[in-house]
């Protein structure tokens, strides 16, 4: 069974984010970028299958521009085959990276198809859904266990107040939730062999298909800064301001 796994280049998690100056989204500029935590999750669980013998080939895939072919190196050098890079310029959401991921499904016919729940900079938790319901597949979102047994994948997931158990007719859909694995580092000899390992290039153009952005982002808004705090003389005067000022005892 081949598994397919969907990885996005994204600012790294411990950038702090600027906003442009006109409102019109995030600065890139000499920004640090990094795979989707929520992909890395994705990789860790495609190449344990590998390693538990019930993958045959992880294949990575990603949609955006030439530099994306760094987040499919790393996958590939924590243990994926091979990647395939869908490059583009023009800004990538959803429905297109779901058509896209369709095309690739109908090529490589995996058994499995993992995605992160979501991608860290623009929180759309929609990728993997469309792709489900666009190539007819199960799905099960937000996965924190994942168990294969000839021709079914048990998932564990979890939901508000508690965890949800499903069974799916392979192929499938997942999405990855934090709590399903610790990816591993990739050590320096695994890198060293990730180069030699194939990245095939394609476009949009060339899998029959043309980007076509439903969403415009009208403005982008860094949060309020937070207040300073004060500091309180004694006990007294802090619960004072707990009931009095914040009204929370
Ligand atoms: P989203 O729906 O944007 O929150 O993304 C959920 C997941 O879909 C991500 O964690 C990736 O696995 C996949 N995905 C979304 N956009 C892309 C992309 N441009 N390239 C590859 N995978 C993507």
């Amino acid at each position: 069974m081949k598994v397919l796994v969907a990885v996005k280049r994204v600012i790294d998690y411990n950038v702090k984010v600027r906003v442009k100056p006109d409102q019109s989204g995030v600065d890139l500029d000499n920004v640090k970028m990094a795979m989707n935590p929520f992909c890395e999750i994705a990789v860790e669980e495609a190449v344990r299958l590998k390693e538990k013998g019930l993958a045959s080939e992880v294949i990575v895939v990603s949609i955006g521009t030439a530099a994306s072919q760094e987040q499919i190196r790393t996958a590939l050098a924590l243990g994926a085959d091979r990647g395939l890079l869908i490059e583009t310029d023009e800004e990538v959401q959803p429905l297109d990276a779901a058509k896209l991921l369709k095309a690739v499904v109908e090529q490589e016919q995996p058994g499995l198809v993992i995605l992160g729940k979501q991608s860290i900079d623009s929180d759309n938790n929609q990728t993997g859904q469309m792709l489900a319901a666009l190539t007819g597949m199960g799905q099960a979102t937000f996965a924190s266990a994942v168990e294969v047994t000839d021709d079914r994948v048990q998932v564990t997931r979890e939901v508000d107040g508690g965890l949800m158990t499903l069974s799916l007719k392979l192929p499938a859909v997942i999405t990855t939730d934090l709590r399903l694995n610790e990816p591993r580092y990739a050590s320096l000899p695994n890198i060293m062999k990730a180069k030699k390992k194939p990245v095939a290039v394609t476009t949009a153009d060339e899998l029959g298909l043309a980007l076509s952005p439903r969403l415009k982002t009208l403005k982008v808004e860094a949060p309020e800064p937070r207040k300073a705090g004060i500091k309180v003389a004694d006990v007294a005067a802090l619960v004072d301001k707990l009931k009095n000022e914040a009204k929370v005892i």
